[in-house]
């Protein structure tokens, strides 16, 4: 189902009225915990006017460490609320196929974290809910397995599937993850899905996440997930990587010269 083969045109994905696929990049920005309402009302207004076509913003999640920052119920309240403000679709990972019936009630597009990609009951279930799925590469997965967890999802009849390439575990220490900046036009020679990139993630520096970004725009990639902080230093989750909104907007300019942004 995943196959270009069969499928020689490129996907793309609507989302109200976003989109990802095709000829412009979508991008998708948001804080990796929601600390409070204050916090994401204003920060969810900037990337809106920076450019931003999707907002993420997590209740649950795949963290290394177990803590929690404020309520789930909390965190689903303001989601809500900057969703409503903002007009933007809601990207938001699921981590159980348990998840899924309450959180299609609010979210529009489903992540499925990196250490997620093989869970194939979550993978089933996305497929069944119909929901956009943007589904992470494993940490060690190769492009097949990758395109294997995306056919999980598609073989219940949903072909809503983005491919997001977040960095790959290498002998490398001095950066998270290496990012693959190849599994872009890999994936787009083997797929006809969407293939975004976090450059986050792949990182695991806010230093870096500009060139990284500008490599996934020029190597032909169809969206960016980027995590946006007000005060990095101080964030309760992935403050490392985090960029400030400013620089969040510097970006978007940038990569404006290279690509056709939503
Ligand atoms: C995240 O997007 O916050 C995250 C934990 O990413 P990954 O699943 O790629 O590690
Ligand atoms: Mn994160």
């Amino acid at each position: 189902l995943a196959n270009r083969l069969f499928h020689p045109e490129d996907t793309e994905i609507l989302v109200n009225e976003s989109k990802i696929g095709k000829d412009t990049m979508a991008i998708i920005a948001g804080t990796c915990s929601i600390e409070s309402e204050e916090q994401i009302l204003i920060l969810s207004k900037q990337v809106k006017e920076m450019g931003a076509s999707f907002l993420r913003g997590d209740v649950f999640k795949p963290r290394s460490l177990p803590y929690r920052t404020i309520s789930e119920e909390e965190v689903i309240d303001i989601l809500k609320l900057a969703k409503h403000n903002t007009g933007l679709p809601l990207v938001t990972e699921v981590m159980s196929a348990r998840n899924i019936e309450e959180t299609s009630q609010y979210a529009d597009v489903f992540t499925i974290g990196s250490r997620n990609m093989q869970n194939f009951e979550l993978l089933k279930e996305a497929g069944k809910s119909g929901k956009p799925v943007i589904l992470k590469r494993g940490q060690s997965s190769t492009f097949q397995e990758f395109l294997m967890a995306a056919e999980y999802i598609m073989a219940e009849g949903n072909n809503n599937v983005i491919l997001c390439e977040r960095g790959i575990r290498t002998f490398e220490t001095s950066t998270r993850s290496t990012f693959d900046v190849s599994s872009i036009p890999a994936l787009k020679k083997m797929s006809h899905l969407p293939v975004i990139v976090d450059p986050s993630h792949a990182s695991g520096a806010w230093w870096m996440v500009e060139p990284l970004s500008k490599a996934a725009a020029a190597a032909g990639a169809d969206g960016l997930m980027i995590e946006v902080h007000n005060d990095p230093s101080n964030a309760k989750c992935d403050g490392e990587h985090s960029i400030r909104p400013e620089t969040f907007g510097t970006l978007i300019k940038s990569l404006k010269e290279i690509a056709k942004i939503n």
